[in-house]
């Protein structure tokens, strides 16, 4: 579904991607860990046209990306949730979820609303409330709920366990699975190596801007490399 071969970024002078190859096959949940710095976000942003890469092709579905504005993307069914808490603050859930709605048939919006609704219902109770006043949980929630608006065949998700407790970690995992079942395919970056693998179908470990390992995310939870830089072993 997703093809990436020989991406180079760079941003100034720091070479952040150094020659990524990745695929990402329908239906799969596919996570890409490392330590802080590594270039995870660099490389979705890179699939999203968010930075332009210097060299190497990114193709989903056929289309080259590595030339198409962020707006095409999406519309090319790409959901992108992004780092944190990168939700419209001074909003209401219900408006920060139109906005993820922008470029789908308005005769839709309500099946896809009571879908989001139906993944998270704590949103629903909150519909009203401002965004910013939401806890750190729920406004992750809030991130991949406006993702999944505009209906996405690949959704990329920045680090969505990122500063929030155990069990709303387990909650988000859960979720991730689930929205995987339910026929989204999902590129997952994540610092959380051990939630991350437990969860993906096939993960590549990724080190200063290159992919050092790669495997089923049961073989690498059983690598020793990976359990002694990513699991605290
Ligand atoms: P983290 O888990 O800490 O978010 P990451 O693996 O996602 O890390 P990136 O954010 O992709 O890493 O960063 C890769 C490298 O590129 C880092 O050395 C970072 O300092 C650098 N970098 C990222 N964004 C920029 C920018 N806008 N300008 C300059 N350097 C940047």
């Amino acid at each position: 579904m997703l093809e990436v071969k020989n991406l180079h970024v760079y941003y100034g002078g720091i070479h952040a991607l150094k020659g990524i190859d990745l695929r990402v096959a329908e239906g799969q949940i596919v996570t890409l860990i490392g330590a802080n710095g590594a270039g995870k976000s660099t490389t979705l942003r890179s699939i999203a046209g968010l930075v332009r890469p210097r060299q190497g092709s990114i193709v989903f579905q056929g289309t080259e990306l590595t030339t198409l504005p962020t707006y095409k993307v999406i519309q090319l069914g790409i959901g992108v949730a992004p780092e944190g808490r990168k939700v419209f603050g001074n909003l209401t859930v219900l408006e920060n979820l139109e906005l993820g709605a922008y470029n789908r048939p308005p005769q839709e919006f309500q099946a896809d609303l009571e879908w989001v609704f139906s993944l998270f219902p704590r949103l629903e109770e909150r519909r009203k409330q401002l965004a910013g006043t939401l806890s750190g949980g729920e406004q992750q929630m809030l991130a991949l709920g406006r993702a999944l608006m505009s209906r996405p065949k690949l959704v990329l998700l920045d680090e969505p366990s990122l500063g929030l407790a155990p069990l709303v970690v387990e909650e988000v995992f859960e979720t991730i699975t689930t929205i995987n079942q339910q026929g989204a395919t999902v590129l997952l970056v994540e610092q959380n190596a051990m939630a991350a693998l437990h969860v993906a179908h096939y993960a590549y470990v990724l080190e200063t801007g290159r992919i050092t390992l790669e495997g089923t995310g049961r073989d690498l939870l059983q690598d020793e490399r990976v359990r002694k830089a990513y699991l605290g072993e």
